[in-house]
């Protein structure tokens, strides 16, 4: 039996390239965790605009400069540069096309605010690439772990396609649905550009969802197994609450469901090594986390008072999130003895909203509209309590992240929150964070309330603060799972 595998990891979305969320995390850190375990990954991403070549020394490689790939009736001709992932000797190759790529927004025109009319040529093209480039470079993966709806034909093109090319005869897929809202839903018109058998778009074939062509849906019938960010997600996945359509698809598949919780690359997010925070601190010595806030507040223009705890919050400004129940809690929260420091992009629809209230609470409330590395990781230093009111989350990273920064979440009980925070007791001392179920305002301002109260009691806050930055999230007991999982569908093969 073999102990050491080829595993290609394809992801629109690769930290610290490109990042709009929590994927580009993960497909940063646990290709890291897998090579430590001795595996042969290599990444594939496509190579934005806003990808620096220079500052992350991307290098041409002479057989990719040229790469024919035929979509229909289209013949492209792609190439692809390669880099090592930051701090490992994981090799990404960034795959280009200018004409889609060369972009510095991901997904989104940023002048209309809507998604790339192109999306579906762009992402179908770079799946299709993926797998030539594979070709070029004679290197046969074990297993192809997609991600997201962007990478999802890959298994639809290796099953229908390239179902004789012998060169793919021994390859699995796994794919990872990070968020199952978004599904690259697009008109039927695409299958054409797409390159797909007209048959799989019959009612009720793989890619036919409401007369409409998915994506994610052609990837969740065609792979060998679908993984997803957490246990409790991998379950409300398959309910018509949070199936979002596909539930019943996914019903269909669900002893080859898995739910593997996401890690923490402590190497980027750990307050005693942390470049984007003034003050280093840890566990045995708190004290940096008082100058931090301090910083924080100074930064945002909040007045700092070390007595009133500070609420951070870095988010996608998305209804996923549960910003609509806090706008309905925002002015008793802000009556409360708290401050609240905002961090996120999103629906401007919700950027109206907090530039309102900011406005009406400016000693209060700081509402940051932006993108904002360096202030991220300020906020999870420089906050006392970190809230996450979300409708439903698959994971979550920045309640995992606020756990080592000593940040207490405070947090709705859905998908991976439920799976990684527990409620606090205070007649055991059990629990490290606070918990509600119900989605709505009353529910979440008990929660802050309860926190708050605690608060008051510095000694037992303490404790609660130091438990929760000894826990440990760590990559390795993860990417342990994706490889029994990759063990599982490669000897099924
Ligand atoms: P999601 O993937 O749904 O956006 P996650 O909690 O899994 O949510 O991951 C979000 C990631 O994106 C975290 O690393 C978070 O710090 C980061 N993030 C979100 N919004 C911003 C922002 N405006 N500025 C900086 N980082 C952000």
């Amino acid at each position: 039996m073999r102990n050491s595998y080829n595993i290609l990891y394809v992801s629109p979305e690769v930290a610290p390239f490109a990042k709009t969320g929590g994927l580009a995390d993960v497909a940063g850190a646990l290709p890291k965790a897998l090579k430590d375990l001795g595996h042969d990954i290599r990444i594939m991403m496509p190579k934005y605009g806003c990808i620096s070549e220079r500052k992350y020394v991307l290098r041409e490689v002479i057989r990719l400069r040229e790469i024919p790939v035929r979509l229909g009736q289209r013949e492209y001709v792609v190439s692809a540069k390669s880099a090592f992932l930051p701090d490992s000797k994981v090799q990404v190759y960034f795959i280009d096309y200018p004409p889609y790529f060369d972009r510095d927004s991901l997904y989104v025109n940023p002048s209309t605010g809507k998604d790339w009319s192109d999306n579906p040529e762009r992402f179908a093209l770079f799946c299709r690439a993926v797998l030539e480039v594979l070709k070029v470079l004679h290197w046969q993966p074990d297993v192809i772990h997609c991600n997201d709806w962007q990478t999802a034909l890959i298994p639809a093109y290796l099953k229908t396609r390239l179902r004789e090319d012998a060169f793919f005869s021994r390859v699995s897929t796994l794919l990872t649905i990070h968020n199952l809202a978004y599904q690259g839903v697009f008109e039927p018109s695409v299958l054409e550009v797409i390159d797909l058998p007209q048959e799989l778009f019959l009612p009720g074939g793989p890619v036919e969802f409401f007369g409409k062509v998915n994506f994610l849906k052609a990837g969740i019938v065609y792979a060998d197994a679908i993984s997803t960010v957490s246990e409790k997600y991998a379950e409300e996945i398959q309910t018509e609450e949070f199936g979002a359509g596909l539930n019943g698809v996914l019903r269909r598949r669900a002893s080859d469901i898995h739910g593997i919780l996401n890690g923490v690359d402590y190497n980027v997010w750990n307050p005693e090594t942390d470049e984007f925070i003034p003050h280093k601190y840890s566990a045995s010595d708190l004290s940096g986390k008082q100058r931090n806030k301090e910083a924080l507040l100074t930064q945002v223009g909040l007045p700092y008072n070390p007595e009133v705890p500070v609420i951070g919050m870095i988010s996608r400004l998305a209804e996923q999130k549960g910003f609509d129940i806090l706008a309905e809690a925002m002015e008793r929260i802000m009556a409360m003895n708290v401050q609240m420091v905002l961090l996120g992009t999103g629906d401007p629809k919700y950027h109206k909203m907090f530039e309102k209230f900011a406005k009406k609470y400016p000693s209060k409330l700081s509402v940051n509209l932006r993108f904002d590395e360096p202030l991220a990781h300020l906020i999870e230093a420089g906050s006392d309590m970190f809230l996450m009111p979300s409708r439903y989350e698959p994971c979550g990273l920045n309640q995992i992240y606020s756990l080592r920064y000593g940040t207490i979440p405070i947090v709705r009980f859905t998908g991976g929150l439920a799976d990684t925070i527990q409620d606090y007791d205070p007649e055991t001392g059990r629990g490290n964070g606070f918990v509600f179920r119900d989605y709505n305002a009353e529910a979440l301002v008990e929660a802050i309330q309860r926190a708050l109260n605690v608060y008051q009691d510095r000694t037992t806050w303490t404790k609660l603060v130091k438990n929760a930055m000894r826990q440990d999230f760590s990559w390795s007991v993860s990417a342990k799972k994706y490889v029994a999982l990759y063990k599982k569908i490669i000897t099924s093969k």
